[in-house]
């Protein structure tokens, strides 16, 4: 829908279920949200899609489910405890805080703050007059390196702690069993480890509801692959992921690929896919190419040889890796936003989330058309239907009501239990987005149902 907030949104998720602001009773927790009935099977629906497209459907790609706690060495290895850093700056009369590149980069976008060093950025903000954006003061603080990563201690003497971290990013776990899965997959270059999973950040400037939080889920997977092959790769999940995307219903008109003209000093190609949220175009996935960078630094500071050794022509090395990463709350976000619209019918009005059936989180509702009567036919339906897939049941209201109801969590079908179906065995369904209704049987509602879920 055009003119759409995310102040609407953020509402919306509230009211029906989808999404709660986290701790609510406590006042809250900023930028931590906690997904309600609806949103938890949405959220699902949306990960097992993801899994299914790139990893049951793909021979060469397998699933692990790494810890969120890893040893420190890890963070050593991959540059987190070194750098996993935002430069921080306070405005003293507000006191909002910003991240200084960002300021910069907003002020001239041709400018690469992310090369600059904290002198440079402070003269840049005083030579250029930059003023908080919040409350249009100059009085800055100085800048800070700020640690992205969430640090936690493990050790049962006190006095003798170690740090350890919550996982930043989900791909070292991959990186860290990629001889395991090699050895016990007998996987052969090229081949990819999918995860999905949580992972924090110590984030400066969360916020905008879902889309930067501290706490988040990445779907990722990191393809190993020979240096020759690398390329090839690197546009086949540029052109996967957006068909992903596209296939989950985000419309072609509010993606676009955005390939970065900055890289990490490691990383040979980089693009991500941004979204027109309404905040405006922001990153919704990225892939990267990142050479041979992480196996090496795993190999150095762990010891083992991370070299794959080709079994047809023997030659041994390090593999390159493709990585291809999606936030499973930022896609929720931008699935919500794209589903949501506010129809207008010839005598009323209807808001409906047009969400694909496959991630619909509820795939039929049974409805009793009068309660007194129809009831135990529905139930019944209901423990027959729900072994196949979620449906949910409302025996409350007048059935138009019931059916706006449905509409806005985006259920893409209604059965209507009546009299016909306790003396011919048939039933109604609507269909959501068209409002038209068939009639069939109740013997063929399983498969009718089970075909237009597919993803
Ligand atoms: P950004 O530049 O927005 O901070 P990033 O480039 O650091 O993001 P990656 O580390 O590549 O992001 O993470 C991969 C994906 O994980 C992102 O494309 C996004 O979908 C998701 N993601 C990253 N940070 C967050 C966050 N704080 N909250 C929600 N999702 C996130």
């Amino acid at each position: 829908m055009e003119n759409l907030t995310m102040e609407k949104i953020v509402n919306l998720c509230k009211q029906y279920g989808f999404v709660f602001p986290g701790s609510e009773i406590y006042d809250g927790f900023a930028n931590t949200w906690d997904f309600g009935p609806v949103g938890n099977e949405l959220k699902k629906n949306i990960k097992n899609a993801w899994w299914k497209r790139f990893v049951q459907e793909d021979m060469n790609t397998y699933g692990v489910d790494a810890s969120i706690l890893m040893n420190p060495k890890v963070w050593e290895a991959s540059g987190h405890v070194a750098s996993f850093s935002d430069p921080k700056m306070d405005c003293k009369k507000c006191k909002q805080r910003f991240r200084a590149d960002n300021l910069i980069e907003e002020f001239d976008s041709t400018v690469a703050a992310e090369g600059m060093t904290n002198e440079e950025m402070e003269k840049f903000i005083d030579d250029n007059n930059i003023k908080c954006p919040n409350c249009g003061s100059k009085d800055w603080s100085e800048i800070k390196q700020f640690k992205l990563m969430f640090e936690t201690s493990r050790g049962t003497v006190e006095g003798n702690k170690d740090s350890v971290y919550l996982r930043p990013e989900t791909c070292q776990g991959e990186y860290v069993n990629f001889l395991n899965v090699q050895r016990t997959a007998r996987a052969k270059i090229p081949f990819a480890i999918a995860q999905i999973g949580k992972s924090f950040r110590n984030e400066i400037t969360p916020g905008n509801f879902l889309f930067r939080t501290i706490e988040f889920e990445q779907m990722e997977l990191q393809k190993f692959c020979k240096e020759d092959d690398s390329f090839n790769i690197y546009e086949d999940y540029k052109k996967r992921a957006l068909e992903f995307v596209k296939d989950l219903g985000l419309d072609a008109d509010k993606l676009r690929y955005h390939d970065h003209d900055k890289l990490a000093h490691y990383a040979k190609a980089a693009c991500d896919i941004q979204y027109k949220f309404p905040i405006g175009w922001e990153e919704l996935n990225g892939i990267h190419h990142r050479g041979t960078w992480d196996l090496s630094r795993h190999s150095e500071f762990s010891g083992k040889s991370m070299e794959y050794l080709d079994p047809e022509t023997n030659e041994k090395y390090i593999p390159n890796v493709i990585e291809y990463s999606i936030g499973a709350d930022r896609l929720t976000l931008a699935i919500l936003c794209n589903s949501y619209e506010e129809e207008t019918l010839e005598n009323d009005t209807r808001e409906v989330m047009h969400f694909h059936p496959a991630i619909a989180p509820y795939k039929v509702a049974i409805l009793p058309l009068v309660k007194k009567y129809h009831t135990d036919k529905a139930k019944e339906v209901f423990n027959m239907l729900s072994k196949y897939f979620m449906c949910t049941y409302d025996e409350t209201g007048s059935i138009g009501k019931r059916y706006r109801r449905e509409d806005v969590i985006g259920t893409p079908y209604c059965i209507t239990i009546d009299d016909e179906t306790l003396n011919n065995n048939t039933v109604t369904i609507r269909d959501r987005d068209t409002m038209n209704q068939i009639t069939l049987s109740l013997d063929d509602v399983k498969d009718y149902i089970e075909d237009k879920i597919r993803f």
